[in-house]
């Protein structure tokens, strides 16, 4: 496919690759372009392959249903949806939890922002700086990153809250210790900007397009204390960090947890593994807030619940969280091991089987993406200033997988080194 097709798509339409890669077909973790050449995926869609490409057990649920009926709308009821709501309730952690899906993580939090700023009255939100809620006119107006939210008329009324971003100013260099206290004293001086009630505040416990960057652990269960004294409530946006990926937890927010769960979670991405399911998860007092009927003509769509219930059911069976921590923990290790060697490597970081490299600039970065294509690897990129390459592979992979997909990043990265200079 060539540059030019870009010409009918919107200008500000992220295509990684000057020649963009039009993909054809694809099997565990492996794709194959148009010219068949193959590529290891170490970004497993967009986070969205959570379990591997064409998993037998999701293609058979998912030609099962399609052979049935493809769609009813949520007027009625489907057994799939209503199954895995019950299982995403049991796992979720929050307590008296409702479930209601969307078919995008945009919308999931959208729907998260309607139920809080309905449930506490005011429009106020808070957010984190150099976060990612997505590309609707509410998600827009709580993203912090500025690379990808354009001047937005949004109705929220946001404040931004230091977080997961460290490595600037005052904050560089502190401890963990110090930086959460910085981080609430910060909370707590935006609370003293807001005029009036606050509803939410929503944060990525690790912020995914924001360079895969992670607070230190408990940063929310220490901003929940102050929360709490407000009855300002907490929204984990799960998108990028649920089910297992980062390792030691299944659910990002599990490493803040100390002053309870979350009041609403969001979750798309790797659920569907590539079928459309995005949703939120409520106390039920905060779900059942609305006054008026609400439905989602795709939402909760049988074919994507087939998908997301066998998807699930494999990803517990195989324990793919633990697959996660071990071989994530071996491919950070490795890829510091490849950094150690390269000064265009700024920083390796990382939990489970979401990696960042952080480079010393964009234009590296973007070296570094078109040359791991040419060695047939596949990775994403991210971060302030788009200098981070973010690696969040299908939660199957292999430790030969690991090595071969280090192996492919090691030579693009010493290419893009040699190049420099
Ligand atoms: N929230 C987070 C943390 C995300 O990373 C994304 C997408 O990258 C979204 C929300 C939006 O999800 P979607 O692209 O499915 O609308």
């Amino acid at each position: 496919m060539h540059a030019r097709h870009r010409a009918v798509l919107p200008s500000w339409l992220s295509l990684y690759y000057a020649e963009p890669v039009e993909l054809t077909h694809g099997e565990g973790r492996y794709v194959w372009d148009a010219e068949g050449r193959r590529y290891l995926d170490f970004f497993g869609g967009i986070l969205t392959t959570m379990t591997a490409h064409a998993l037998p057990e999701v293609t058979k649920a998912v030609a099962e249903q399609a052979g049935r009926i493809l769609h009813t709308s949520t007027l009625y009821l489907d057994r799939h949806m209503v199954e895995l709501a019950e299982r995403i309730a049991a796992l979720s952690g929050v307590p008296d939890a409702r479930v209601f899906f969307t078919t995008s993580g945009t919308e999931a939090n959208d729907a998260a922002l309607l139920l809080a700023t309905t449930y506490r009255r005011s429009n106020q939100i808070l957010a984190m700086r150099n976060s990612y809620h997505g590309r609707s006119f509410s998600t827009v107006g709580i993203t912090g990153n500025t690379a990808w939210s354009p001047t937005s008329l949004s109705p929220l009324q946001t404040l931004y809250v230091h977080g997961a971003v460290r490595s600037q100013g005052p904050y560089a260099h502190l401890s963990d210790a110090a930086f959460t206290a910085a981080c609430v004293r910060d909370l707590e001086d935006m609370l003293g900007q807001a005029h009036g009630t606050v509803a939410a505040l929503i944060a990525e416990p690790v912020q995914g397009v924001g360079g895969f960057t992670a607070p230190p652990d408990g940063l929310y269960a220490a901003f929940r204390e102050v929360l709490n004294r407000h009855g300002i409530l907490w929204i984990s946006d799960e998108v990028q960090t649920g089910w297992g990926r980062t390792g030691d937890h299944f659910w990002g927010w599990q490493a803040h947890a100390e002053n309870g769960p979350p009041d609403l979670l969001t979750f798309a991405k790797g659920i569907g593994n590539g079928m459309s399911v995005g949703g939120v998860v409520a106390r039920a007092e905060v779900m059942d807030c609305l006054e008026a009927n609400s439905i989602s003509t795709f939402g909760g769509s049988p074919v994507t619940m087939a998908a997301g219930l066998a998807n699930l059911t494999y990803l517990l069976e195989h324990d793919l969280q633990g697959n996660a921590r071990r071989v994530g923990g071996l491919l950070i290790e490795r890829l510091r091991a490849v950094a150690a060697g390269l000064p265009v490597v700024r920083e390796v970081r990382g939990r489970g089987l979401m990696i960042g490299v952080e480079l010393t600039s964009s234009d590296a970065a973007a070296a570094a993406l078109e040359r791991a294509r040419e060695e047939g690897l596949l990775i994403g990129k991210g971060g302030r200033d788009g200098s981070v390459l973010r690696i969040a592979p299908p939660l199957t992979l292999t430790v030969a997988e690991a090595e071969e997909g280090a192996a492919a990043l090691e030579r693009a990265l010493r290419r893009v080194w040699d190049a420099s200079g």
